[in-house]
């Protein structure tokens, strides 16, 4: 099985790329054999033949292999033709045939194993239309599938599409051909990619217009600027739109980005660790066996996306910036936090490793980092210098002195514990934004219970 290794590859959407000398063009010719990667000429592809010969090799052998299990199931019962004529009443006559679940395995092997990890235009394209495929065939033998969507769809640029199939997921459709609603990977995939985008987006065009503002150039010279400064096809709109619009947008974008972001939180807290850390979790070999909330889950659905992070350009950069906000606002509770810890270490609920200061504060920004989301978006599109951003800003956290329940191991489940300490707790529901509403309900998640070692 390849490793993927281009985590971090060029910024922006996937285009066609030599593998040699990594130009980029319209056309390319493409490797014949595995159709997956392309190169300027002839001269090139032998220059990279050492290089590609294996993933090439491998990528052509589970092609045929996938070619030998379709002619057999399709011989298992020559009357019905699944592939062909797949309706809404066959799902269980296809998982009927034994021959199928190899056919499917032959399919998930191309995709997971070797079409996504070359991740090509061509390949990721090729891997897209299988695994939509897959899930309408068989929600049950293509469970973590759903959650590999999303992010290849931002990669090949299709963010309407990428927005849909999470919608279709969440909403837990009837229809047999729509993604299954129990998919909790795609859960953790909604939030922020996806809006950071289009934030993202909504930022350049107000840069763009302040920048452009008092200039002589005519209006529809302007328009084009700022038409050529969003990436996502969903913001190709925003030059027409009024500056009111705009921030109005801006403002609505920041909020769901905050809601998804303590979302993505409650339901694994290791998540937006590994974003600001990803290089631990990158080269973990893949897994698809974890349980709910655990490291490995966020490792694996890191792997699925963090490419599409790292090319859409500006939305690790906004995090960071949100990051030292927190940093700055959660310095000053530090020993409060330490008190909490301390409380939770004493009723036997926290028993990991005592972190030092810088530890604890790094941590603890983290947890806080979607908070600050729309003061890093107001500073960028901030022209003035650094200095002068508008960021003298009062402390946006209070911590909170009474807690709804006190802490304690959760009753009736042996072994069972909060996922959270006292003090991460703490660090959410300070928010002075949240509703009475909204810290039940936080409160509620992170108290969720979990069993020891799953962490
Ligand atoms: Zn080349
Ligand atoms: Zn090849």
């Amino acid at each position: 099985m390849l490793i993927q290794t281009n985590f971090k590859g060029p910024k922006g959407p996937l285009v066609h790329r030599c593998q040699h000398c990594k130009a980029t063009a319209e056309h390319l010719p493409r490797c014949s054999a595995c159709k997956a990667v392309r190169y300027c000429n002839d001269e090139h592809q032998r220059a990279h033949r050492g290089k590609h010969k294996s993933a090439c090799n491998q990528i052509k052998k589970a092609r045929a292999k996938l070619s030998a299990e379709e002619e057999r199931f399709r011989n298992d019962k020559p009357t019905f033709d699944v592939v062909n004529n797949y309706s809404a009443h066959s799902v269980s006559d296809f998982w009927g045939m034994l021959s199928t679940r190899y056919y499917m395995r032959a399919r998930y092997d191309l995709v997971v194993g070797y079409l996504l990890p070359v991740a090509t235009l061509d390949s990721s394209s090729e891997a897209l239309e299988h695994m939509v495929d897959m899930i309408k065939q068989s929600r049950e033998e293509s469970l973590d599938i759903p959650g590999m969507i999303p992010a290849t769809m931002l990669r090949l640029g299709l963010d309407q599409e990428c927005h849909d199939f999470i919608k279709s997921c969440c909403k837990g459709s009837s229809d047999p051909h729509a993604p299954s609603a129990s998919v909790t990977h795609s859960d953790v995939f909604e939030p922020p990619e996806d809006h950071l985008k289009l934030a993202v987006d909504v930022i350049n065009v107000i840069k763009a217009r302040k920048a452009l503002a008092g200039t002589p150039l005519p209006s529809e010279i302007r328009g084009k600027i700022e038409m050529e400064v969003v990436r996502s096809p969903l913001s190709a709109h925003l030059y027409r739109e009024s500056s009111e619009y705009l921030s109005r947008r801006a403002t609505t974008c920041v909020e769901q980005i905050r809601h998804l972001g303590i979302h993505v939180m409650e339901l694994n807290k290791h998540f937006n660790h590994l974003l600001f850390t990803p290089d631990l979790a990158l080269s973990t070999p893949p897994s698809s066996s974890y349980s709910l909330g655990s490291w490995g889950e966020a490792a694996a659905t890191l792997q699925n996306s963090y490419a599409a992070w790292w090319e859409a350009e500006g939305v690790l950069e906004l995090l960071a910036d949100a990051r030292v906000y927190a940093l700055r606002d959660t310095e000053p509770q530090l020993e409060e936090m330490r008190e909490s810890e301390r409380i939770s270490r004493a009723r036997g609920i926290h028993d990991g490793p005592i972190s030092t200061d810088d530890e604890m504060l790094a941590h603890m920004s983290v947890i806080r980092v979607w908070t600050y989301m729309d003061w890093a978006v107001e500073d960028s599109w901030y022209l003035g210098p650094v200095s002068e951003r508008p960021s003298g800003r009062q402390p946006r956290f209070q911590l909170q002195d009474s807690e709804p329940e006190p802490l304690k191991p959760v009753q009736g489940e042996e072994g069972c514990y909060p996922r959270f300490n006292m003090a991460e707790i703490q660090a959410v529901l300070g928010d002075e934004r949240l509703s009475d509403e909204d810290r039940r309900r936080i409160y509620g998640a992170m108290m969720n219970s979990h069993p020891p070692g799953t962490n």
